[in-house]
């Protein structure tokens, strides 16, 4: 028996098989969830069908996370499909590539929104309709970075939007307590992913945080994975309102430098 079996689990942000959605995905379905997965564009589709055959997986749908006609029709179907929902997965962030290079101070008011709404905002429209189907409680995670916290060359408006996403939580923990749902984040270290690409830097700024984190290593998206089950297990059924770092210690430094370098 899995620690998570007997849970329903629906997870958004597959977009293939590099997405931090796909590792919990894959960690989930070993742990004997049963899974619905959401991507985001028709495009993607013929991504994301062939991966969830692979797992047997047969409640994936289409859901853009900035329409709520989409999301209301995506949880109708969840409803139909598999009466409660236990746990749920936000993995999604979007911002114009212009607005992850060059500096922050230049970020127009049409990506500044676009970015907020998408990588923050969706968190809370997805976890009022996912509250209605967790009767018995649940736990709801999204994916933070530690450029919510501290400034990280490029990542500019988007660490702006995982700040409200990491403030989202804590209001959204203190809201659904009273029902038994907790909500936390899970702040990742770089892995290499289709949104990642679009960071401008990003393969220096992981080779840097290999180098210099206490374990030097990179976290990979089977890490996440793993977290996510203990989140989503009763093992967790005190924490909410937290951000929770799998980033092999790298927040932990106060100088972030490679150590054989001093
Ligand atoms: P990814 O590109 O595989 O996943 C991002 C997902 O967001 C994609 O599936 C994309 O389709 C989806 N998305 C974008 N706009 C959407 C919309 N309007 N509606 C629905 N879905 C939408 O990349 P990833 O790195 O796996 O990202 C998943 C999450 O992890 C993101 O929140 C990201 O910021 C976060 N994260 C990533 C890293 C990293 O280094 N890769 C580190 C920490 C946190």
């Amino acid at each position: 028996m899995g620690l998570l079996s007997g849970k329903n689990a629906l997870i958004f942000g597959v977009a293939n098989k590099d997405s931090i959605a796909w590792g919990i995905t894959k960690a989930f379905h070993r742990e004997g969830a049963t899974l619905g997965i959401s991507y985001a564009l028709e495009k993607l589709e013929r991504r994301v069908q062939p991966l969830a055959e692979e797992l047997d997986i047969d409640f994936v749908e289409r859901c853009n996370a900035n329409d709520d006609t989409e999301i209301d029709a995506l949880f109708a179907k969840a409803k139909d499909r598999f009466g409660t929902v236990d746990i749920m997965v936000h993995a999604i962030a979007y911002a114009e590539r212009e607005d992850l290079d060059g500096l922050f101070v230049d970020t127009s008011r049409k990506g500044f929104s676009l970015a907020l709404e998408t990588s923050a905002y969706s968190l809370v429209a997805l976890s009022q309709r996912a509250a209605k189907l967790m009767p018995n409680g649940g736990s709801i995670m999204t994916l933070s970075y530690y450029g919510a916290e501290k400034v990280m060359p490029h990542y500019n408006v988007m660490g702006v939007a995982k700040a409200a996403l990491e403030a989202s939580v804590r209001y959204l923990a203190f809201d659904l307590g009273p029902s038994q749902i907790r909500v936390n984040a899970i702040s990742a270290g770089p892995i290499k992913t289709l949104s990642a690409s679009g960071i401008a830097g990003f393969r220096r700024m992981s080779a840097y945080a290999a180098d210099s984190s206490p374990l030097r290593t990179l976290v990979t998206q089977d890490d996440v994975g793993n977290m996510a089950v203990w989140l989503g297990s009763d093992w967790a059924t005190m924490v909410t309102g937290e951000t929770i770092y799998i980033d092999a210690g790298y927040h932990a430094l106060g100088l972030h430098a490679p150590v054989d370098e001093l």
